[in-house]
């Protein structure tokens, strides 16, 4: 399994043969994540458990098949500009590799989607902790014109704990450590 891995608008997914946990979240749906992703979830979710906040995952690996339906729904419910922003083309998104996760905030038994996540004080927690579990915030806000998608405060990304120390420490994104090899 390569945690570095790199896929994006410019780099497309092979789609290689990967272990896959199964759970269901907080709405039911059946989640997929990758074996050691998962793992490493479970420790920040207990983490921040601990500190009063309760995460679940609102999405996490998707097949090329899932990709196109998303895309698509999104497309009749939001229009072409919104679609093209935030939901990438089958075989270009991160969601493929089984390594990235959506995240959603429990306040009062009730799930906050993605927009509707807006409180800073955990967004702070979780973005400066990410990386002791192997995450990565994937889309931070200052590197829009690198990664070329928004400002994503939901989507993390299981690197492993070397490269996400290293990428929170030297403020780099997936696309900028790539470079550097
Ligand atoms: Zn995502």
């Amino acid at each position: 399994m390569n945690y570095k891995i790199l896929v994006n608008k410019d780099h497309k997914y092979s789609f290689p043969k990967i272990k896959l946990i199964k759970f269901k979240n907080i709405c039911n749906a059946e989640i997929k994540v990758e074996k050691k992703t998962y793992k490493n979830y479970l420790k920040l979710q207990k983490y921040l458990k601990k500190l009063g906040y309760i995460i679940d995952v609102e999405s996490g690996y998707r097949s090329f098949l899932e990709q196109e339906k998303l895309f698509y729904e999104i497309l009749s419910l939001k229009g072409i500009d919104h679609t093209l922003k935030y939901v990438m083309l089958p075989g270009y998104s991160e969601h493929h590799t089984g390594l990235a996760i959506d995240l959603i905030l429990i306040k009062e038994n009730k799930p906050l989607f993605d927009f509707d996540i807006k409180d800073k004080d955990f967004l702070n927690l979780l973005h400066n902790n990410l990386y002791k579990f192997g995450f990565i915030l994937r889309y931070p806000k200052d590197k829009e014109k690198i990664t070329k998608i928004s400002y994503e405060p939901w989507h993390i990304r299981y690197v492993g704990k070397n490269l996400a120390k290293k990428m929170y420490v030297s403020n780099l994104c997936l696309e900028e450590i790539k470079k550097d090899d």
